[in-house]
């Protein structure tokens, strides 16, 4: 059983049914609803297919809505036709409300002109084309051209390294929160994070949404800009789990900075018990090949390797040619580090952090597994989260996640090492136990005679586990 997860972003390439089922199979835990693209319906829809492919497999699928933050754009161009920018010649960049051409392109950042001065160093489209302010007016911002290309509509902006004026949410943030929770979504991704404070908004405004969701979604802070490398512990205190966003991050600061803050994000993600996923360019070239690059297939395995809870595609399964293909590809490629991974470091444990009985428990499950020489241990979970402890103590035992909630059990799927499924709640803490052993029978992972570890929380009074089992399926009383 595969350990670090997948998470595929939809789009045109792979929001029907059958796509998804197919991708399911493939080996997905996840989908990705990217709101910088499409609309709220198309979205909609998207999400009920998912719910749909993954009720027909009988599988746990985690739902992720990824909202576009304050991304600043290039505007419209006439006949929106890509227009080319010439190499030492002048572009302007307007708040002013044009069609766009070779010469000047309207922008949605009104506060452009205030935050560039001569010298200036603007990207656009993920750094594709590279351009220095050279002087500047209430609206307009006149630059050369110091990298040229082919100019399409609606491109990102970046000005790398500032401190920029905006909200860390836009309006359409906002109505397309509204609109995620009503959905009741897993997973919200918020974009360009800068501060722990962004976060904490977030989580507010989830938490006080008067929807049946009950505030339960997760936040996923999108770590892509300077500012937010530089507070990095704040926002992972603040946050339940990041994304390394290599995309953006690597136009906001440098590219031979991604792999060292890659490292440093998923090491300091996993040191605080907060999942961290992996995103962007991991199988780029399988957009358009039905194979990846080596020094792809090293990067999936170096992620893997670091920690990551999961891995992400993005255009490989929104928009590429080949997105079942990309994504066995990559399971084969996560199987195959995983089995390396296995032999290198079968258990780590650390002495937990104070004030953490609950992964002190954790721990000590590892080790009565290793006792008894089982690699299998089952939590009971009914919001998920010590399910989410255990996996973070990365003890590489096979752990089952055990919930009465329909909602948590999916919430799970994207989490590192855990296998969710949903049991009958039972009434006294035995008949919970038992109820929980017909579910892995049923699901074939345990077979009578087997003596597993099991963790559960009933007494514990907030959600917790609170004990350590040592279970023998088919037994009527715990042995220990
Ligand atoms: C990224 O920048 O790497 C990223 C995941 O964000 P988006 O795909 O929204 O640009």
């Amino acid at each position: 059983m595969r350990k670090a997860k997948i998470l595929a972003t939809l789009g045109p390439a792979s929001n029907t049914q059958e796509k998804i089922e197919l991708m399911i199979e493939a080996g997905i835990n996840a989908v990705r609803i990217n709101m910088s693209h499409g609309s709220q319906e198309d979205h909609t829809a998207a999400i009920a297919h998912a719910r749909a492919a993954a009720a027909k497999l009988g599988r746990a699928l985690s739902i992720l809505v990824d909202l576009s933050g304050p991304k600043i754009r290039t505007r419209t161009l006439k006949n929106h036709e890509p227009v080319e920018l010439i190499p030492g010649e002048l572009f302007t960049i307007t708040t002013r409300s044009i069609e766009g051409n070779e010469r000047e392109v309207s922008t949605n950042f009104d506060h452009l002109p205030e935050v560039v001065e001569p010298g200036t160093r603007i990207l656009v489209d993920d750094g594709a084309i590279e351009l220095g302010v050279v002087s500047k007016t209430e609206t307009d911002v006149v630059s050369q051209v110091l990298v040229g290309g082919w100019l399409n509509e609606r491109k990102g902006i970046n000005l790398p390294n500032s401190r920029l004026p905006i909200p860390s949410m836009t309006e359409k943030d906002h109505t397309d929160l509204v609109w995620a929770m009503g959905q009741n979504v897993d997973y919200i991704a918020l974009s360009f994070v800068r501060k722990a404070e962004d976060c904490r908004q977030v989580k507010d405004l989830i938490k006080g949404m008067n929807t049946r969701t009950q505030g339960r979604a997760l936040l996923v802070a999108k770590i892509e800009m300077a500012e937010a490398i530089e507070n990095l512990d704040e926002i992972i205190a603040e946050t339940d789990g990041v994304m390394v966003a290599r995309g953006d991050l690597g136009v906001e600061t440098s590219v031979e900075l991604v792999p060292v803050y890659q490292k440093r994000i998923i090491e300091k993600a996993v040191a605080n018990d907060k999942f961290v996923i992996t995103a962007t360019q991991m199988l780029q070239s399988m957009i358009e090949n039905p194979s990846p690059t080596r020094a792809e297939a090293s990067d999936v395995a170096n992620a893997v390797w670091d920690g990551s809870d999961a891995v992400m595609l993005s255009a490989e399964t929104a928009t590429g040619n080949y997105p079942i293909d990309t994504i066995r590809t990559m399971a084969r490629i996560i199987d195959a580090a995983e089995t390396v991974q296995r032999q290198r470091q079968p258990i780590k444990f650390s002495q937990p952090p104070s004030g953490r009985t609950s992964q002190a428990l954790c721990i000590a499950a590892a080790y009565a597994a290793k006792e008894q020489l089982t690699n299998k241990v089952a939590v009971f979970t009914e919001s998920g989260l010590m399910a989410r402890r255990l996996s973070s103590v990365r003890s590489g035992l096979q752990t089952f996640g055990l919930t009465s909630s329909r909602d948590a059990c999916h919430q799970l799927a994207l989490i590192w090492g855990v296998q969710p499924y949903v049991h009958d709640s039972g009434g006294s803490t035995k008949q919970m136990l038992r109820e929980g052993e017909k579910t892995l029978l049923e699901a074939g992972v345990v077979e009578n005679g087997e003596t597993i570890i099991m963790m559960a929380g009933r007494l514990s009074g907030h959600g917790l586990s609170s004990s350590v089992i040592v279970w023998t399926i088919g037994e009527d009383v715990p042995r220990r």
